[in-house]
This record gives structure tokens, C-alpha cells and sequence, in this order.
């Protein structure tokens, strides 16, 4: 009998899954595996909030097979020679796998498909997690794109983007399984439990990411284009996690969101544009791998940071003194997620009023975040720090107050994530430094005991990192 071997890796759903469709429309047994090796994954084998995830994603991938009469078999260790010898075990002659394309994933894909072409074996790589082959855009002269809104225009030009496939009904297990770790012994979960906040917002798997679009495209998304700019609301669909892990399809998202033949409201496309980023961030990783450690622009090579352990400690435990930035630190500490609004000005106070190296911010959201993505994270920090694609300029510096009382100004999301603040008038709770003595007295704040004063003057910080900038492109000059 023929038997095939899907290779589960960031695609962790049965629904619209063209590489399962492949296997089982191959004929005869299919093994679904997940191969834990983190060491294939180097600098950015994924962290704690995203390990957290990972256990209860392959929990719940794990029941749905065992729904279609199949389960889910776990393997640790070298992933060449465990597909190798599983394709032995099972007398296995083809397997099936998503593609991914991060820069160590590009050369585990290399390194696989030589490995079992040795032994006999083919493979074959889907495109299942985007919505476009991230090398297939090209700009007019051949190369690709660095600025967004020419980007997503040729990916929109290409057409209308293929229906989603329904799971297959049932998949035929081998005869008899081959061995497997136990989910326990990956040792994937907390050692000490840090995961109330994250567990309580939650539901890893198809199911948790099935009601989230749901509760998404009837609620939040007729107000996209003001809600998602605001943290205090739940305005946006807080997908990223099932999107990253692959426990639902783009294609699932954009055709639940936008039904063919409807009319594309401001608000819908919008929010379309945002599946858009995560495909431009992808297909810039595909084309400069380099970026994820290092900046697109190379003049920022020479960006003179400063590096301060202390002043990246208080960033990374909400104790700056500037209450939105605190806020969305403890939001992201608690939630394993932070607002997109907050993240970009957490980082831009980071690399600029503190003149922390980029990828110090990009290490913590990576070990922080449930939604820890190479693509997305490389291009969110670089954005925030002016040396990436598409980027916001390096001398525009967000001002922490400002932005805190334009995006949150009765100040709900301040109060809810720094509750020694809760008490705070609303004019002053994104500067609660300028309030009255008495005021500060009355809703319980003594500045520098019960919250920090300010870690650094933001006009002293803004001509600080002014003059980096212009050091920097001297060096260039
Ligand atoms: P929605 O507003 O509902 O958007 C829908 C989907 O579009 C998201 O789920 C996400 O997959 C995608 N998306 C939205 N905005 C962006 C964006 N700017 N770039 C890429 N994709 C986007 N996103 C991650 O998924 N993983 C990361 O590691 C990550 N790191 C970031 C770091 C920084 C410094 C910044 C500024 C942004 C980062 N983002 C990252 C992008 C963005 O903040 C999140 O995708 C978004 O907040 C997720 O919330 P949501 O699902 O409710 O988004």
C-alpha cells in the first residue's frame, strides 16, 4: 500500500490546507508528523509566549485528525533524519509540506529535499499561508518591491484570490503508527505558571481561530478604519497568532470578510490592506533575508545606539514613566499581544527616546508575543526605526503624550494596563508629571514611588536622537 507523509510545520489546520489535500488525493495512508527541533530555527527558535501556544495548537490539531480517523504523530530531533526514517518506518514515497519562508526555513527546505531524494523519497512544497508566493511579485524591472502601496497594488492586479477548500472528510491512517515523542515530553509549556493572562484570552487551534474571525467579520470590522486605531476598543480581529501558526487560511479570512460579487467598503478594504502588510513583510524577508538581523538600509550599520541594560529593563516592565508605553509593555506581558497602535509607539520609544538597538526590542516581542512572527516582527522594528522597508523616517519621532491622548483619550487602555494610575484625571493621564500636587494626592500617586517619573525628557530625548541620526548620515556622506 502507498503511504505519504504530511509534514506539519507552521500550517497547523486541516481546513484549507493544500498540502493535506495533495496527500490525501495521492491515495492510500497519510502520517501526519510534527517535527520539534527549535536548534533548525537558530537565533529565533520561538519563545516562551509562542512555545505556550504551540502545545495547545498541537493539542487541538491532534483532536481534529483523530475527528477524520487519524492523529497527529510528534517527533523530536534532527529533522532530516527523522523524516528520512519515518519515510522508512512507513514505507512512505512521497511527503507534503507547506512552504515557509523564513531564511532558516529556505535552507532546511534545501537541505530536506536533498536528504530524501537521497533515500528515495519526493517532496512537495505548497503555498498555504499566504495569499501570494512571496518571490512571484515583481516590480516592473524584475526586482522586488520595498515601498507597500506599489507592492499590494501588483498582488491586487493579479486577480481574484482562489476560493478556500474545505478539510477532506476522513484520511486513512497506516495500519500500524509508527513511534512518536508524547506533547508532554516536548516540554513546550511554562516550568512556572506565567500564563494565567495569556490562557485566559486565548483558544489555540482552528476552532479558537474559526470564532475569532466570526465574532471579527459581525462586529468590529463595519468600524475597521477608526476602531483599529484605537487599544481600548476591540477593534481589530486579533487574528495574528492563528495567522502566524497557521491555523487559518488568508484565503479563509479574505473570503469570509469579503464575499465575492460585494461591493469593497472603505472599512473592508482596509482591512484587507492588512493581510497585504503581512504578505509585503514576508515577501521582503524572502528577498533580504539579511534583514532579519540586519537593517535594509545599510547606513544604519553605523547608527551610534546606546546600549543601557537598565533603560531596556524598565521599557521591557512597563516602568518608563510614559503611560502608554508602560500600558502596552503590560499589555504585551500579560496578553502575550499588544495593540498595533501601542506596538509602534512602544518601539519607537524604545530605539528613539532611548536609543536601544532595534533588535533588543525585536528579542523581547519575539519572546513576548503569541504571534512572534520573523517576517512581521523584522519589518514592524525596522519600520519603527527608519532602517527597514517602507519606513516611517528616522526623524519622525512619535511623542509618547501626544500619541497616548490622540489614540486613548479618556485614557481607558492607560488605566486598565497601569491601574496605579486608574484615579488620574483624564488630563493628565498621559503626563501625569504636569499634574498639580494636590491632583496626584487625590487619585493616590506619589510620581517615583508609586509609578516612576519619566526615564527621559522626550524634548531632550528628540534632539538626543536627532543627533544620532545626523551623525549617521555623516558617516554615510
Ligand atoms: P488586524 O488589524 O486585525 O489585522 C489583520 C491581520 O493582518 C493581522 O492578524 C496580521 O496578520 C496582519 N497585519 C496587520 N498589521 C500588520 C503589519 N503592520 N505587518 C504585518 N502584518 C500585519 N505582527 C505579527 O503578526 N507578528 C509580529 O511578530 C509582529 N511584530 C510587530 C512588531 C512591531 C514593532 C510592529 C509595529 C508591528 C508588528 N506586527 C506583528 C504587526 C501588527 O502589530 C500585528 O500583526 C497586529 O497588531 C495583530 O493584531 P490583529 O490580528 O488584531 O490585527
Amino acid at each position: 500500500m502507498t503511504a505519504s507523509i504530511l509534514w506539519f510545520r507552521n500550517d497547523l489546520r486541516l481546513d484549507d490546507h493544500p498540502a493535506l489535500l495533495r496527500a490525501v488525493a495521492a491515495g492510500g495512508a497519510v502520517i501526519p508528523v510534527f517535527i520539534w527541533n527549535p536548534s533548525d530555527e537558530g537565533r529565533w527558535a520561538p519563545g516562551g509566549a509562542s512555545r505556550w501556544w504551540l502545545h495547545r495548537s498541537l493539542e487541538a490539531l491532534d483532536g481534529s485528525l483523530r475527528a477524520r480517523g487519524s492523529r497527529l504523530l510528534l517527533r523530536e530531533g534532527d529533522t532530516l533524519s527523522q523524516l528520512v526514517e519515518l519515510a522508512r518506518a512507513c514505507g512512505a514515497t512521497r511527503v507534503f509540506a507547506s512552504a515557509r519562508h523564513e531564511p532558516w526555513a529556505v535552507e532546511q527546505e534545501a537541505r530536506v529535499a536533498e536528504a530524501l531524494r537521497e533515500a528515495g523519497v519526493a517532496i512537495a512544497f505548497e503555498e498555504g499561508n499566504l495569499l501570494f508566493a512571496p518571490d512571484a511579485i515583481r516590480s516592473g524591472s524584475g526586482d522586488p518591491y520595498k515601498v507597500f502601496t506599489p507592492f499590494w497594488r501588483a498582488c491586487r492586479r493579479g486577480g481574484e484570490i482562489a476560493r478556500p477548500r474545505n478539510a477532506p472528510e476522513s484520511i486513512e491512517p497506516p495500519t500500524r503508527w509508527p513511534s512518536g515523542a508524547t506533547l508532554g515530553s516536548l516540554a513546550l509549556g511554562p516550568a512556572i505558571p506565567w500564563d494565567e493572562g495569556i490562557a485566559a484570552l486565548w483558544q489555540p487551534g482552528e476552532a479558537g481561530a474559526a470564532a475569532r474571525l466570526k465574532a471579527f467579520r459581525g462586529g468590529a470590522l463595519r468600524d475597521y478604519g477608526t476602531g483599529r486605531d484605537l487599544p481600548a476598543e476591540p477593534g481589530t480581529s486579533m487574528l495574528s497568532p492563528h495567522l502566524h501558526f497557521g491555523e487559518i487560511s488568508p484565503r479563509r479570512v479574505w473570503h469570509t470578510v469579503a464575499p465575492r460579487g460585494d461591493a469593497i467598503a472603505e472599512d473592508l478594504e482596509k482591512y484587507l490592506a492588512e493581510l497585504g502588510w503581512r504578505e509585503f513583510a514576508h515577501h521582503v524577508l524572502r528577498a533580504f533575508p539579511r534583514t532579519a538581523e540586519r537593517p535594509l538600509r545599510p547606513e544604519f550599520t553605523a547608527f551610534p545606539w546606546q546600549e543601557d541594560p537598565a533603560a531596556l529593563r524598565a521599557w521591557q516592565r512597563g516602568e518608563t514613566g510614559y503611560p502608554i508605553v508602560d500600558a502596552g509593555m503590560r499589555q504585551l506581558w500579560r496578553c502575550g499581544w499588544m495593540h498595533n497602535r501601542v506596538r509602534m509607539i512602544v518601539a519607537s520609544f524604545l530605539v528613539k527616546h532611548l536609543l536601544q538597538p532595534w533588535i533588543a526590542g525585536a528579542e523581547w516581542f519575539w519572546d513576548t508575543l503569541v504571534d512572534a512572527d520573523l517576517a512581521s516582527n523584522t519589518l514592524g522594528w525596522q519600520w519603527s526605526a527608519g532602517c527597514g522597508a517602507d519606513a516611517a523616517p528616522y526623524f519622525r519621532i512619535f511623542n509618547p503624550v501626544l500619541q497616548g491622548e490622540k489614540f486613548d483619550p479618556k485614557g481607558t487602555y492607560v488605566r486598565s494596563w497601569v491601574p496605579e494610575l486608574a484615579a488620574v484625571p483624564a488630563k493628565f493621564i498621559h503626563r501625569p508629571w504636569e499634574a498639580p500636587a494636590a491632583t496626584l494626592r487625590a487619585a493616590g500617586v506619589a510620581l517615583g514611588h508609586d509609578y516612576p517619573a519619566p526615564i527621559v525628557d522626550h524634548a531632550f530625548a528628540r534632539q538626543r536622537a536627532l543627533a544620532a541620526l545626523a551623525q549617521t548620515s555623516r558617516a554615510r556622506g
